[in-house]
C-alpha cells in the first residue's frame, strides 16, 4: 500500500531539498533561490512552471487515466517564505543567512511538495484529473495567499478544490490533525494612539491624562471576548504593547497601545472590530483624550470542508507512520492558506513532526526550532494520496 511513500534515492532527494532549503532561507517575496530550486526540480522531471505573484511558481500535472482529460483540476499548496529569526543551531544544515531563519517548516513543505510532484507523476496513470502545484511566496503576514489570487490563481488553474498541510512540532511525528469546519484563527493587528495634554505630575488636574485613558481601555477590551462575542464562539483580544512617559514625575502628552485578536468566525472577527473602535472612541471620550485606531485586518479564519476533511481521514490507514490525532483539534494561530480555502474549498491539516528524539521540541517561530525529518516522506505520501482520492471523490 505504501505506493507513495518516497524510498531509498526519492526519500533522500526530499531530505536534501528540505536541508538545502533550510540553509538557504529566504524571506517573504524574495524566495529566489527557493524558486529557483524547485523550478530546476520540476523541469528535471519534466514539467513546465510559470511563475505568479513574483516568486510563486505553478506547475501542472495531467493524469493518464481513461478519463483524465476531462477530469477537473484539484490544487496542491505548499509556502516557501522563511522568517526574521536568528537561528540557534549547531546542525549541518543550520542558515547560512544571518538574521533569517526557516523556524515554521515552510523548507519542509516545499520539499514535500517537490516530492508529490515526483510520485504523482510516476503514478500518473493513477489520476482522474489534474492537479496543479502551487509553490506560495511570503505565507509570514506579508500577503502572500492574496497576492497569489490577485495574480490569477483561480482562473489560471481552475481548481475546483484545494489542499495542503502544516508539519507540526506540538504533535508527535506522523499524528495527522484534521479537522472539520474552523481550523485556524483570524488575526488581526491594532495600535490606539491616544492624545491628551502632559502636565506636571503633581498638577494632574491642568492635565488631559492619556495614561489613565489607555489604562481604562486595556482593561475594558478584556470585557470583548466575555461581553460581546457568543460564550460558544472563541476569541482572542490580546494589548502586547503599551508605552507612555518617561520621567517619573511628567504626565505625557500620549499614550500608545498595540495587539492582536484572533477568533473562528467572520461574524467574530467584525464584532470585535466594532467593539474595540467603540470601546476605544468611548473611553477617550469619557477622560477628555483623543484615540485614533489603527485596525489592520490581516487573516480570515481558515475553514476546512467537511468532504474535503473526509478525503483526507481516508488517505490516512494507506500512509505507513500516520495516525489519526484527536478530533476537533484547533489553534488560534493563523495561517493565510485560509485566503485559498475561502476561495475554494479544501482541507489544510497538520502532520506531527515532533520528536524529542532529534530535537524536535520548540514550537514554530523558535530560534531552535526543528521538524523531525521522519515526517517529510509521510508528508509526501499523505499529499499525494489526497490528491489521488479527491479527483477519484469527484469522477464518482
Ligand atoms: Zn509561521
Ligand atoms: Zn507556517
Amino acid at each position: 500500500m505504501a505506493r507513495f511513500l518516497p524510498e531509498g534515492p526519492a526519500l533522500a532527494e526530499v531530505v536534501a531539498h528540505r536541508r538545502a532549503i533550510h540553509r538557504h532561507p529566504e524571506l517573504a517575496f524574495s524566495e529566489h533561490a527557493t524558486a529557483a530550486l524547485v523550478e530546476s526540480h520540476l523541469h528535471g522531471l519534466g514539467f513546465q512552471t510559470e511563475r505568479i505573484a513574483g516568486t510563486g511558481v505553478l506547475a501542472f500535472l495531467t493524469g493518464t487515466a481513461h478519463d483524465a482529460r476531462s477530469g477537473p483540476t484539484i490544487l496542491l499548496r505548499a509556502d516557501m517564505d522563511a522568517l526574521p529569526i536568528q537561528e540557534r543551531s549547531e546542525r549541518p544544515w543550520r542558515s547560512v543567512h544571518d538574521g533569517c531563519m526557516h523556524a515554521c517548516g515552510h523548507d519542509g513543505h516545499t520539499a514535500i511538495l517537490m516530492g508529490v510532484a515526483r510520485m504523482l507523476l510516476a503514478h500518473r496513470d493513477r489520476l482522474r484529473g489534474r492537479v496543479a502545484f502551487l509553490f506560495q511566496p511570503a505565507e509570514e503576514g506579508a500577503g502572500g495567499a492574496n497576492r497569489v489570487l490577485e495574480d490569477g490563481l483561480l482562473v489560471r488553474t481552475s481548481a475546483v478544490a484545494a489542499g495542503g498541510l502544516h508539519l507540526w512540532s506540538e504533535a508527535p511525528t506522523g499524528q495527522a490533525l484534521i479537522t472539520d469546519g474552523p481550523f485556524m484563527a483570524s488575526m488581526d493587528l491594532f495600535e490606539i494612539q491616544v492624545k491628551g495634554q502632559g502636565g506636571h505630575g503633581a498638577i494632574p488636574q491642568s492635565a488631559r491624562d492619556p495614561v489613565v485613558a489607555a489604562a481604562h481601555m486595556v482593561t475594558a477590551f478584556q470585557t470583548i471576548a466575555s461581553r460581546s462575542t457568543d460564550p460558544l464562539e472563541a476569541a482572542v483580544v490580546t494589548v502586547a504593547r503599551m508605552s507612555a512617559g518617561k520621567a517619573l514625575n511628567v504626565i505625557p502628552d500620549s499614550a500608545e497601545l498595540g495587539g492582536t485578536t484572533r477568533s473562528f468566525s467572520k461574524a467574530t472577527q467584525d464584532v470585535i472590530e466594532a467593539r474595540l473602535r467603540a470601546i476605544a472612541a468611548g473611553t477617550a471620550a469619557t477622560f477628555g483624550v483623543e484615540a485614533t485606531v489603527a485596525y489592520r485586518r490581516k487573516t480570515i479564519p481558515l475553514v476546512n470542508a467537511p468532504l474535503w476533511t473526509d478525503v483526507a481521514r481516508s488517505v490516512v490507514p494507506s500512509v505507513p507512520g500516520v495516525t489519526l490525532g484527536p478530533a476537533g483539534y484547533r489553534t488560534m494561530g493563523a495561517e493565510d492558506m485560509a485566503f485559498i480555502l475561502d476561495a475554494l474549498p479544501g482541507v489544510f491539516f497538520f502532520l506531527g513532526a515532533g520528536n524529542p528524539a532529534v530535537g524536535a521540541i520548540h514550537p514554530h517561530h523558535h530560534p531552535s526550532f526543528e521538524i523531525d525529518e521522519a515526517a517529510l516522506p509521510m508528508g509526501v505520501a499523505m499529499l499525494s494520496e489526497w490528491a489521488v482520492a479527491a479527483l477519484e471523490r469527484l469522477a464518482s
